[in-house]
C-alpha cells in the first residue's frame, strides 16, 4: 500500500468513516471493519481533497457532465463537478427504476463521468452508465472515492478510477473468528457505535 493510501486510511479512521471491531453488516455477514463514507465526506475539506484525485485523473478528458446516483453519489459528484467545472446531475430511484428526473438531461455526444462515493458491487454505477448511454452520452469513465471490491468490479468503459481500494473481509456468522473469541458484536448505525 502506498503512502497516499496510508494517509487516506488515517483520515478515514480519524473521522470514524472506517471503524475496527466486530460488526454485523446489513447483508447479515460479520466483518472486523465497518465503513461509512458519509462520515469522512461530512467534512468539506476532506471531500475536496478526495475529489481532487478524481478531478486530477479526468482533468484532460473534456468532461461535460458528471452524473451520480442518489443519494450517496451526490456529494462526491457535486464536488468533482465543481473542480472539473462540469455540469453536475444525479439519477434517482423512482418506482424501483433508476431515472433522470428534475429536468436533468444528457445531450447526444456529451462526455460524461459517472461518479459514486462507494462501489461495492457496482450496481448503481452500472445503472447510471446505462442511462447515459441510452441518452446517447459518451461515458468517458467511472470514479469512486472507495472501491470496496478491491478492484474486482469492472465496468465496460474506457477509464475506471478509485481513490482508495479496500478489500472488505467478511465472514458468515458460523465461521466468524471474532464470534468464536466472544468479541461483542455491533450493528453499524446503532447507538453502541459512537
Ligand atoms: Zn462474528
Amino acid at each position: 500500500m502506498n503512502m497516499q493510501s496510508q494517509e487516506i486510511i488515517s483520515i478515514f479512521k480519524q473521522t470514524e468513516a472506517l471503524l475496527e471491531g466486530h460488526f454485523r453488516l446489513t447483508s447479515g455477514l460479520h466483518s472486523p471493519q465497518y465503513f461509512q463514507c458519509a462520515k469522512v465526506l461530512q467534512y468539506p475539506k476532506h471531500c475536496e481533497m478526495l475529489c481532487a484525485s478524481i478531478a486530477q485523473f479526468y482533468k484532460d478528458m473534456k468532461i461535460d457532465v458528471v452524473a451520480s446516483p442518489a443519494l450517496g453519489g451526490i456529494v462526491v459528484g457535486q464536488e468533482v463537478g465543481r473542480q472539473l467545472d462540469a455540469r453536475t446531475i444525479f439519477t434517482e430511484r423512482h418506482e424501483g427504476a433508476m431515472q433522470l428526473r428534475r429536468g436533468f438531461e444528457i445531450k447526444p455526444g456529451e462526455n460524461v463521468l459517472v461518479c459514486e462515493d462507494v462501489v461495492t458491487t457496482g450496481g448503481s454505477t452500472q445503472e447510471v452508465i446505462n442511462i447515459v448511454q441510452d441518452a446517447g452520452g459518451n461515458v468517458v469513465g467511472t470514479a469512486s472515492v472507495v472501491d470496496r471490491s478491491g478492484g474486482k468490479v469492472k465496468f465496460n468503459v474506457p477509464n475506471q478510477f478509485s481513490v482508495l481500494k479496500i478489500d472488505v473481509i467478511t465472514y458468515t456468522p458460523e465461521d466468524c473468528p471474532l464470534c468464536k473469541q466472544n468479541v461483542p458484536i455491533m450493528k453499524p448505525g446503532s447507538r453502541e457505535i459512537k
